[in-house]
């Protein structure tokens, strides 16, 4: 029986839509290793995790020693140009990844600046799906994803964090997913359990994600925010399971 605000039952399964193995140091100063993140996965009932890192040999290197557990994205920095676009292909044609990560603000372009186009192209013709980072002014605002999402409209994006921490980028997230069926919402680090609830009744159940966000966020946390957001226990297993396993097309878990 569903009790509101305790963690679903651990042995009910989850897949985490969004973190990272491996470290990053400046101002992060987080980490986390590959056996420790599967015993952590372990222990929460985490079937899969989708994951990245700026050095795409510790994403893949973590993916071929636990292909069950971990399912690998290129992060690439559209300002490499042609270089990001062959590396893109290379993986994807020795089946390494199943989706490209953009990340903005790390890299400092604008989400819809014609920089991306070329890597975008390329995604699309090979129906991976593009995770976005959200939610930081100028470059990973939630309308310039929109406006991305607009110009290709037949590429599936992932719009990373909702809007993260910011009340008015949350807002305008879920207002741009609304208008636009060709992305979706994962919630890893965007602190209001009641705009998951709104999301999934003004954007659609299916079109959202749980995702840790490890190591930058803990696995507890992110799921409890998910936990007493109010949604119907039906909504948490899609939210938590069911709608990123459809969306990435995966019947082996
Ligand atoms: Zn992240």
């Amino acid at each position: 029986m569903h009790q509101p605000g305790r963690y679903i039952p651990s042995d009910s399964p989850k897949i985490d839509a969004h973190a990272h193995v491996g470290a990053f140091g400046s101002w992060c100063g987080v980490s986390v290793g590959a056996e420790e993140m599967c015993e952590i996965m372990a222990r929460l009932g985490v079937k899969r995790t989708i994951i990245s890192h700026p050095d795409n040999r510790t994403t893949l290197e973590a993916q071929r020693r636990r292909p069950d557990q971990f399912a690998a994205l290129a992060w690439l920095n559209p300002a490499d140009g042609e270089t990001a676009v062959h590396k893109l292909v290379e993986l994807a044609e020795a089946k390494q990844i199943q989706g490209l990560k953009l990340h903005p603000l790390f890299n400092a372009f604008v989400a819809d600046d014609e920089c991306v186009f070329p890597l975008v192209e390329a995604a699309q013709k090979r129906d991976l799906p593009i995770f976005v980072h959200s939610g930081h002014p100028p470059f990973s605002l939630p309308w310039s994803i929109g406006q991305l999402a607009e110009r290709f409209p037949a590429a599936r994006f992932v719009m990373v964090h909702m809007g993260h921490g910011h009340g008015v980028y949350i807002q305008a997230a879920i207002e741009t997913a609304r208008r636009r069926e060709n992305i979706w919402l994962e919630n890893s680090g965007m602190p209001m359990p009641g705009k998951i609830l709104e999301a999934c009744r003004r954007v659609g159940s299916e079109r959202l994600f749980w995702g840790s966000d490890a190591p930058f966020h803990r696995h507890e946390a992110e799921m409890l925010r998910t936990e007493v957001s109010g949604l119907a226990p039906s909504e948490l297993e899609k939210v938590f399971y069911g709608n990123i396993k459809a969306f990435m097309g995966w019947r082996d878990i």
